[in-house]
């Protein structure tokens, strides 16, 4: 399962970083890092994370797969 966040979007609102700390982690104030593939055990909480991202920047399993370049 993989994630990717559409960085054009995310507005640093760091929903997901609260959610999923181990996925989503801020650096400074807008800058987003985030694992691309997400332990499996993490992945109820990177659903949480994706459904609370204010701009839906989130895009997960084959969502974010129509998005890989
Ligand atoms: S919740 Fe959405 S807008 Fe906020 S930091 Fe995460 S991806 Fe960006």
């Amino acid at each position: 399962m993989n994630i990717v966040v559409d960085l054009n979007r995310c507005q640093g609102y760091a929903q997901c970083a609260f959610l999923a700390p181990q996925v989503f982690e801020m650096h400074g104030e807008e800058a987003l890092m985030y694992l691309p593939v997400p332990p499996e055990d993490q992945l109820e909480r990177v659903r949480r994370a994706a459904a609370a991202c204010p701009v839906q920047a989130i895009l997960v399993g084959e969502e974010a797969g129509a998005d890989v370049r």
